[in-house]
């Protein structure tokens, strides 16, 4: 039991890593989402700027073809009004002439906003095109360097997995089997360190028995608090 110790210190620095290197790998979905959700944000951004264009272009033609229509009416009755025969009717016509008219006027100036608005769109648009650019090129390059994180990770996990198997075989059955279950159980850490007096990966606090059993370096002490072997770190490397 006391050969066990040393071999299960090895798998808890091992699994420490793995530990670590398993919530760096856990934190690049988010990563990779913050960088999408930028682009998607500048690219809303032009994408609004194009349909606000649009939208100002399409009300525009709109206008410009009833200010047409009305040019038409204006000047239907400026032909009519070579026919009226009296003051009465010609006073009417030039009521209806103006009528038109303040028509007509009242579109034109609609077409003058519209066509600033259209004039400032255009003008904002390259600014919101390049920053789209800028983004989608960040979020390539960190894209890339996620990937390369993940790889490098990835390797490590591996080699982790591998120097975990060579030192799990040096292990008895029952030993390897208790290891193997605790650590599926709990998170991939089996074995916890003493830090303190307390399981070093639940801080639960040991008794003082258990605490020296642990002293004496002869055999695991049960985590009251999560049931991970517990043992303190080999003498010359840290303290209880
Ligand atoms: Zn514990």
């Amino acid at each position: 039991m006391a050969d066990d110790l040393p071999l299960h210190w090895i798998l808890h620095e091992l699994d420490e890593e793995a530990v670590r290197h398993e919530a760096e790998l856990a934190k690049l979905p988010e990563q990779r989402r913050a960088h999408d959700a930028r682009v998607a944000t500048e690219k809303r951004r032009v994408d609004a700027s194009a349909a606000a264009q649009a939208d100002r272009q399409k009300r525009r033609t709109a206008f410009e073809r009833d200010i047409a229509a009305f040019e038409d009416q204006e000047a239907r009755y400026a032909k009519q009004l070579d026919a009226v025969t009296n003051q009465q009717q010609f006073e009417a016509k030039q009521h209806e002439i103006a009528g038109v008219q303040a028509k007509r006027s009242e579109l034109e100036t609609q077409v003058l906003t519209l066509m600033d608005e259209e004039e400032a769109l255009a003008t904002a648009h390259p600014a919101l095109a390049a920053a789209l650019a800028k983004a989608e090129q960040e979020s390539a390059a960190a894209h890339e360097k996620l990937a390369a994180s993940e790889s490098s990770l990835r390797g490590k996990l591996a080699s982790l997995d591998a120097r975990r198997a060579e030192t799990v075989a040096k292990l008895d059955a029952p030993s390897r089997t208790r290891y193997e279950r605790l650590r599926a159980g709990r998170a991939g850490r089996a074995v916890g360190a003493i830090e303190n007096g307390a399981c070093g990966a639940c801080f639960h606090g040991l008794s003082p028995s258990a605490l020296s059993d642990a002293r004496r370096r002869e055999k695991f002490v049960a985590c009251e608090g999560c049931g991970r072997l517990l043992m303190l770190p080999p003498e010359g490397t840290a303290s209880a």
